[in-house]
């Protein structure tokens, strides 16, 4: 009998957040059993809603929106768009430089397939948002992971970046706000990576999906506002900010230096151009949910749910023996880090098993973001805080025996 298997493409790509460990908590969920889920960061199961605006306002176009569109999207979501780009002072961006997708994932894989032939390099972090390395493996480029310093907030490592640069570099990716550790990079950092992207005359691939999570007052610069004589490809969307992650609702505006990129944007084109247009009722909220009241806001002031609930986490963590955390600025992750002599640990993945066998909680491990070692595990902290005070005391209790 003619078998099929998946293509060798797919032999190389790392992309480990799924694996053994959510299979097995999906087996176990199908058994009946309640596993306490801080693995994925889906914001609707955890009780946070779409502002009521934007579900009328989907509702209100539905019959409107039953046609193809431009592929770049319809005129008011890009004219929507590009005020944004305008308030976060991206350079010289025009209507034809927008482009909607189902999501920012879709625009990340349409971008690196354009970009890579066999062999070139990308710079990308470590700890990443595995994606990322994922479609530029595919592409049959290759990822390179730079360091991003836990001891200084999780910040880029200028010097791992410049050392990690060859003549095959293209681009480099910041993922700025950060998933996994909720880092925002501090802006004298982003001028940095700016002179050596200038330097070495690579493109800057902006993810800045978490822009518009920040707690503690603290603000997002766009790296691509400092680099109007690079090329730059920022990406955002509704999916974080909006939490409406189901909407698949994305964006990518290009900015700077076209001229040294006319070749490319050919290729970007054309490429979205094959996919015909992203999914039109969710292009035609994108208006209505980046202008007028933002209801994200209130989770994410002092009082606000996600900074409660990020704060409970952190003091929780720092207080177990054999853990330390970095307190995230934005977004809703964070990158703990194990004592791995205290506990003997060897494989991370092994650690996430082993804490969901034992006590019914869902981490996924840090090298499942291409984290180089076996030391970090990640934490969503969107569910309900009662549901976080569970798996705190959990996994404070599976710490106080675990030897791997
Ligand atoms: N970029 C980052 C950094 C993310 O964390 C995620 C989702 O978790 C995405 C992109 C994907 O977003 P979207 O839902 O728009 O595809």
């Amino acid at each position: 009998m003619r078998t099929f298997s998946k293509s060798s493409k797919l032999d190389n790509v790392l992309y480990d957040v799924r694996g053994p460990v959510v299979e097995e908590a999906d087996r176990m969920i199908s058994e009946g059993q309640n596993v306490l889920k801080l693995n994925i960061g889906n914001p609707a199961p955890f009780g946070f809603n779409a502002p009521e605006e934007v579900i009328h306002d989907m509702a209100h176009n539905l019959r409107e929106s039953q046609g193809y569109s431009n592929s770049k999207g319809i005129w008011a979501a890009r004219k929507a768009i590009m005020q944004y780009a305008q308030i976060r002072r991206l350079p010289n961006v025009s209507m034809d430089d927008i482009y909607t997708g189902n999501g920012v994932s879709e625009l990340i894989n349409l971008c690196m397939s354009a970009l890579l032939d066999d062999g070139d390099e990308i710079l990308i972090p470590a700890p990443d948002y595995p994606l990322w390395t994922a479609c530029a493996t595919l592409a049959g480029g290759k990822a390179v992971h730079y360091l991003c310093d836990e001891q200084a907030d999780w910040n880029p490592d200028l010097g791992d970046i410049e050392k990690k640069i060859t003549d095959r570099t293209k681009a480099i990716v910041i993922i700025n706000p950060n998933n996994p550790t909720g880092a925002v990079y501090d802006r004298d950092v982003l001028i940095r990576i700016v002179e050596i992207a200038r330097r070495h005359e690579l493109i800057i691939f902006a993810d800045e999906i978490y822009d518009r999570l920040l707690m503690d007052g603290y603000q997002h610069t766009s790296i691509a506002s400092l680099a109007p004589d690079l090329f730059c490809v920022t990406f955002s969307g509704l999916s974080k900010s909006h939490m409406i992650a189901g909407f698949r609702v994305g964006w990518m505006i290009l900015s700077g230096n076209k001229r040294v990129a006319e070749d490319y944007m050919e290729g970007i084109k054309m490429l979205s151009s094959m996919r015909l247009c992203s999914n039109v009722p969710a292009q035609s909220i994108v208006q209505t949910a980046l202008w007028g009241n933002q209801s994200v806001e209130t989770y994410v002031v002092p009082e606000g749910r996600v900074t409660k609930q990020r704060d409970y986490c952190i003091d929780r963590l720092n207080s177990i023996p054999g853990i330390s955390v970095v307190k995230p600025k934005a977004a809703f992750y964070c990158f703990p880090k194990l004592d791995v002599e205290k506990f003997h640990i060897k494989d991370d993945m092994q650690f996430a098993y082993d804490l969901l066998k034992d006590e019914r909680v869902l981490v996924v491990q840090g090298t499942g973001f291409n984290w180089p070692e076996n030391d970090h595990f990640r934490i969503v902290y969107l569910p309900m805080l009662t549901t976080l005070q569970e798996a705190m005391d959990k996994l404070e209790h599976f710490l106080s025996y675990y030897h791997q």
